[in-house]
């Protein structure tokens, strides 16, 4: 029998997203990012879901090659660009779009001789201080890519530090469009948090991430509550044993939680192996036959305690829900001190993933 653990994705959830993403932003194209395998959720599995997007970005050039042998024949953007000269042979064989964020990638480009021009994404640090050339290199920066011959289509970039706040873009957006005033040409600037919340900022393609995976940019999950969107993931497993408790009687490793009145404990097969946040604290909700609970003690390796005193109905082999559709990644995020951003990407290969 199979371990119980397992996170069942809801493919339909994912399509509805993307759509949801085209109503916020129905003038542009979209690049469904698909970096750190799709979020976590298994990038073989997702992508063909998406395939309604207009591209796919992501980070690692072998998922790149993956799209590619599964038959996706639209754009793939590389969003660091790529680490060293070999990897061009490789954007020019499986015709990707690379961002170009640096000096060396630049003379890297110079020296290249591919079989057709490459697409590039030209990145302005705009304020993030991560990746691109400082606003008044927009220029000089774009006319050298543009007399390239291996050069194809440029497309403006940045990326911003603080979409999830009501004012958090405007300095970088007026940065960067005093850098690029005079440059033509597509531009990509928004994230998730930009798609839903700065409509000024869409232009010709926006980069959303998590939203299609039905979790928030801002890491708080009633950010999103009006937004329609539905959580791909759901991470489920069952009660595999009961405890009594007496007063005086602790749970798990370190003893961490101590019962002062008698509990009923629910142990359940999940735990940090399986991706569960080690540090959620006693009190992380906890989804159990329809009701919420908390946590109890330390997560394991494994395992992890539940509170079922106020829960008889629940036994052996009930099925409990650590994160998804009744309970949203990002509350047992918050309550661990993460972001669902954290919790999906570190889902662990044992884990069990299922579609429907
Ligand atoms: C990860 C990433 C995105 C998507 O971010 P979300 O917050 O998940 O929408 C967009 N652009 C770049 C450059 C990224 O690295």
């Amino acid at each position: 029998m199979p371990r119980p653990v397992r996170a069942t994705l809801d493919l339909a959830a994912l399509r509805h997203n993307l759509s949801r993403v085209r109503q916020y932003a129905p003038h542009s194209g979209v690049w469904a990012v698909v970096k750190a395998n799709a979020y976590g959720h298994g990038l073989r599995h997702v992508w063909h879901a998406l395939s309604g997007c207009d591209g796919f970005a992501l980070i690692e050039p072998e998922a790149a090659v993956l799209l590619r042998e599964e038959g996706w024949t639209g754009p793939v953007l590389l969003l660091e660009g790529f680490f060293d000269g070999a990897d061009l042979a490789l954007i020019d064989r499986y015709r990707l779009t690379t961002t170009v964020h640096s000096e060396y990638q630049l003379s890297m480009l110079e020296q290249a001789t591919p079989d057709q021009p490459i697409n590039v994404y030209l990145k302005i640090n705009s304020g993030m201080n991560r990746l691109g050339f400082p606003p008044h290199h927009a220029d000089p920066v774009y006319r050298r890519l543009r007399d390239m011959p291996a050069v194809g289509e440029i497309t403006l970039m940045t990326h911003f530090a603080n979409a999830d706040n009501p004012h958090g873009i405007d300095a970088q957006f007026q940065v960067f469009r005093q850098a690029t005033a005079d440059i033509p040409g597509p531009r990509s600037l928004a994230n998730s948090a930009a798609t839903l919340w700065h409509p000024q900022s869409h232009f010709q393609w926006v980069r959303p991430g998590i939203i299609l995976y039905g979790a928030s940019p801002s890491g708080r999950a009633a950010d999103i509550a009006t937004t329609g969107l539905q959580p791909v993931m759901s991470l489920t497993s069952e009660i595999i044993a009961v405890q009594e408790m007496r007063p005086g009687d602790a749970i798990g490793y370190g003893s961490r939680y101590r019962a002062e009145r008698p509990l009923r404990v629910g142990i359940v097969a999940c735990g940090y192996g399986d991706g569960y946040p080690r540090h959620a604290p006693s009190g992380t909700p906890v989804w159990v036959a329809g009701e919420r609970t908390g946590l109890l003690g330390a997560v394991s390796m494994d395992m992890l305690a539940i509170d079922l005193t106020a829960l008889p109905g629940a036994d052996i082999g009930t099925p409990v829900e650590l994160w998804g559709k009744h309970l949203p990644v990002d509350e047992v995020a918050q309550a661990a001190g993460t972001l669902g951003y954290e919790l999906l990407c570190a889902l662990a290969p044992r884990v069990a993933v299922e579609t429907v």
